[in-house]
């Protein structure tokens, strides 16, 4: 598929699925470079604290314990139905990885991925032209620390920057809610470990959380949890949903860290009598940042009445949304609703409805889109769908070496 033989590939992120793609390259002698902005697994490293729900089975594949094992014979990993925190995932997987003798020389860190052009082509030229396959991309790359850049170039993108990076807005329909924008430095977005290294941020203080997933249900009983040694701790917990209970539970819920934490936060939420006041049916409308130590005053509309809180910290768990800016200047089609390739949000439409364990990977042809040789995988690949599992981004490395070396067959899994 790739012109210049062999093909220099750029993965964009050393995240799990980035570092699975690397490897799998260099198994097959493809040269290959991974630029990451941060650490080795930066984003897993930053809600460190939260245990995964997926075994260490399903976020692990033979070709990694491989290369692992082949320089530490004695590595440990955990159990293959351990549900491991994410540091500890790092420790015990991502990091050796990226140390292997395999990745070890691949892997760039501090070097952050500003945009990607095709030499000598704008975005509206050669339009449907295989030409346009035939130019290097052209990478444009920030040096963190030093604060340099420079350019570098590739001949297949792989592109594994995920989506935690960039968080979505509090406001009613998505936008920043009126004084969100200038209060964005102050408001947490992701999930501060509020049991550990941000405990005093958060002791005996009025806490208000937004959002009615998994990210929010982990936040608010850890604040639960917080407010059993710093009885003063009060936690308001706002969702956009009708139900009055945030989260839904399957029956049977085959994964169990999953279904204790949505039982826990269901019944913190419901319970009354307990440290989280409870307001479903909620949308924001504006959050007015009062000072540092004077906190937030939130005006939302609960159930279509006005009602405002005044609190001392304000966590927005709210979801996540790629940075399609990275590929502006190339030809990609995403979906305009979720913002994912378009190929990969097509397909994912079938499983609407469905448990994250229940999708499987979308399939070769599903990766490619207008862009010859740019590939979307891991998280990024759902766009703001946020169903995506590991185990369906190793399937998609599988798939797309299968797209750039030309063998249908080629399964590096299935020979182990
Ligand atoms: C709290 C939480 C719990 C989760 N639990 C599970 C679970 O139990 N099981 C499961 O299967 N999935 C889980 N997921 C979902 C998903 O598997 C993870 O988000 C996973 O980390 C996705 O891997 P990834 O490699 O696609 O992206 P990421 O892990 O997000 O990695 C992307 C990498 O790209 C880097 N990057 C971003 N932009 C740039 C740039 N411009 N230049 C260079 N580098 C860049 C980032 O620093 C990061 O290291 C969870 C997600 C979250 C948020």
């Amino acid at each position: 598929m790739a012109k210049s033989s062999p093909p220099r590939i750029a993965v964009l992120g050393a995240g799990p699925i980035g570092l699975e793609a690397a490897l799998y390259a260099r198994t097959l002698e493809l040269p290959v470079t991974v630029y990451e902005r941060g650490r080795v697994a930066e984003h897993v490293w930053r809600w460190g604290h939260v245990r995964l729900f997926s075994p260490f089975g399903m976020n692990s594949t033979s070709l990694g314990r491989a290369a692992i094992r082949a320089d530490a014979p004695r590595h440990e990993f955990p159990a293959d139905g351990d549900c491991v925190t994410g540091r500890d995932y790092v420790a015990a997987y991502l990091e050796p990885l990226a140390r292997c003798g395999l990745l070890r020389d691949a892997v760039r860190t501090e070097t952050q991925v500003l945009a990607v052009s095709r030499r000598g082509m704008l975005k509206e030229e050669a339009v449907g032209d295989s030409r346009r396959g035939q130019a290097p991309f052209r990478l444009l790359l920030r040096d963190v620390k030093k604060g340099t850049e420079r350019s570098e170039e590739a001949d297949i993108v792989l592109d594994c920057t995920g989506t935690y990076g960039q968080h979505r807005w509090l406001g009613d329909g998505g936008i920043p809610a009126a004084g969100e924008l200038h209060a964005e430095a102050h408001i947490c977005y992701g999930l501060d470990d509020v049991l550990g290294e941000r405990k005093g941020h958060y002791a005996n203080k009025v806490v208000a959380v937004v959002g009615g997933g998994f990210s929010a249900a982990t936040t608010v009983c850890n604040l639960a949890t917080l407010a059993q040694d710093h009885p003063e701790t009060w936690v308001v917990w706002l969702t956009r949903g009708p139900n009055s209970q945030p989260l839904r539970r399957l029956p049977n819920d085959p994964l169990k860290e999953r279904d204790r934490l949505a039982a826990r936060a269901n019944s913190l939420a419901t319970r009354g009598d307990g440290v989280v006041e409870f307001h479903h049916h909620t949308l924001i409308d504006a959050v007015d940042f009062l000072g540092p130590d004077r906190g937030f005053r939130l005006h939302a509309r609960v159930a279509g009445r006005e009602r405002s809180w005044d609190v001392d910290r304000l966590i927005a768990n709210v979801g996540y949304s790629p940075d399609t800016s990275l590929y502006r200047e190339l030809q990609i089609h995403e979906c305009y609703a979720s913002l994912g390739p378009m190929g990969v949000a097509a397909a994912l439409l079938k499983h609407a409805q469905a448990d994250c364990l229940s999708i499987p990977a979308t399939g070769p042809a599903t990766l490619r889109n207008p862009e010859p040789n740019y590939f979307i995988l891991g998280a990024k690949s759902f766009g703001r769908n946020s169903n995506f599992l590991l185990r369906v981004g190793f399937e998609q490395v599988r798939d797309v070496f299968t797209l750039i070396t030309g063998q249908p067959e080629l399964d590096l899994y299935r020979k182990r």
